[in-house]
């Protein structure tokens, strides 16, 4: 049912039937489309114009994408997401209350619970009874109180919009809503920012798993350095062209008492597509070398590249030599340009800047010297890249590189005969 559909039913029974669904739709529609209000006030208008108690439609079964901040009187039929006990103390006696996610077709939202005159599990559909909602950082929450009843619905009869869907590290993508990830938390920092006039505590870091790494950034909850944590409830959103894990009170974290292997494993690169990905590993063969790469010159206040000795914001300038590469790799799923620094850069040629300098000042006459020892050095060949994949709609997939090796055929037959083994041969 929509949210109009559920207005039609709510005026229908706050009305005892008394007025067909057929006229209550029109009206309805009327409403909102001529008149241009809201539906909560479309339907208290059409209630007191036929007659009916407004205060009918407080009773009736809301969605969860229509509550606000400060109701009372709530009504809803859902699915627990997830429930968590908390202890707490009153008086000094310890007292339990419980915490977690609920949702309907329309959305989930967080619930307090201070009392459950029914056990709850994770999964159980219910029907709430005289809820009421608050504002708790910055979010709605439904609260069950001392006049909240719980009554248990037949399993599977409340479908929720946002499923929470456990996933790993590498499918993790903006598009996704609502998601459960288990993973280490590799680094953290902390540190406190005033939103509206609100202090709040951002702990930011990487979390990994045995799929690959991700940037998260946790409002208010706190995260601790090589802790496993299962956390639920956090979605996924870009940050520099590459995904980011958010965690707010929305989410829940649990420790968990399990190791995560941290795998070296190379990513497709397909799966980076309008996404990115932060210090992923990628195995492919350089297909081509772009224009730009070998020596260039840089504005020495700036870095901008330049191709003469003007610098469109700071003039004629003296610039700056730099070494760097832009290839091509392929792995069959897709593409990257791979950029490589001035380190990386002489990594791959073998050769220190200076050298490269002075070869050449001795090739003056041969400029496409370095870019023909770069395409020789590289073009066909397979290699292993290292680093941050930023996803761009103008620019595609690009890496900036920060560790690579050349694969050779040893490489590739150990891979061979290891995959052979684990296949039982
Ligand atoms: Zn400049």
């Amino acid at each position: 049912m929509d949210e109009f559909e559920r207005a039609v039913e709510s005026i229908y029974v706050a009305l005892n039937g008394k007025v067909e669904k057929e006229r209550i739709r029109k009206e309805l529609r009327k409403w909102i489309t001529q008149y241009g209000v809201s539906i909560s006030e479309a339907k208290r208008s059409i209630v007191s114009n036929y007659g009916g108690d407004v205060r009918e439609l407080q009773n009736s079964i809301k969605a969860v994408n229509e509550l606000s901040a400060g109701e009372g009187r709530v009504n809803l039929r859902v699915k627990v997401l997830s429930i968590n006990p908390k202890e707490y103390e009153v008086d000094g006696t310890k007292k339990i209350m419980h915490y977690g996610l609920i949702g309907d077709e329309s959305g989930v939202i967080p619930f307090t619970a201070w009392k459950l005159d029914v056990e709850l599990r994770k999964g159980d559909c219910v029907e709430i009874t005289n809820a009421y909602t608050k504002e708790w950082q910055d979010r709605v929450t439904l609260v069950i109180g001392q006049n909240t009843r719980l009554k248990l619905l037949p399993p599977d009869s409340v479908k929720v919009k946002m499923e929470i869907k456990p996933s790993k590290i590498v499918e993790l993508h903006p598009k996704m809503g609502l998601v459960e990830v288990v993973g280490k938390i590799m680094s953290v920092d902390e540190r406190e920012i005033e939103v509206d006039g609100v202090p709040r505590k951002i702990y930011s870091g990487i979390i990994a798993d045995d799929t690959g790494e991700i940037i998260f950034t946790s409002w208010d909850v706190p995260v601790q350095k090589d802790k496993v944590l299962k956390i639920s409830g956090a979605y996924v959103s870009t940050f520099r062209g590459m995904p980011q894990l958010v965690l707010d009170n929305r989410s829940h974290v649990e420790e968990v008492d399990r190791e995560i292997e941290i795998k070296d494993i190379p990513v497709n690169i397909e799966s980076l597509e309008g996404k990115g990905g932060l210090n992923v590993l990628i195995e492919g063969v350089v297909i081509d070398i772009k224009d730009g790469s070998g020596l260039i010159s840089r504005c020495p206040e700036c870095g901008r590249v330049l191709t003469g000795t003007n610098c469109p914001v700071h003039g004629k300038v003296t610039p700056k030599p730099d070494l760097r590469i832009k290839a091509i790799i392929d792995d069959g799923t897709g593409a990257v340009l791979a950029l490589f620094n001035r380190e990386m850069s002489e990594e791959a040629l073998g050769m220190s800047f200076h050298e490269i300098l002075e070869k050449a000042k001795e090739n003056i006459g041969y400029p496409s010297m370095l870019v023909d020892e770069i395409e020789e050095k590289l073009i066909a060949r397979p290699i292993m890249v290292r680093g941050n994949v930023s996803s761009d709609p103008k620019y595609g997939l690009r890496m900036f590189v920060n560790e690579f090796r050349m694969l050779n055929l040893e490489d590739i037959a150990k891979k061979a005969e290891k995959m052979l083994e684990e296949m039982g041969w």
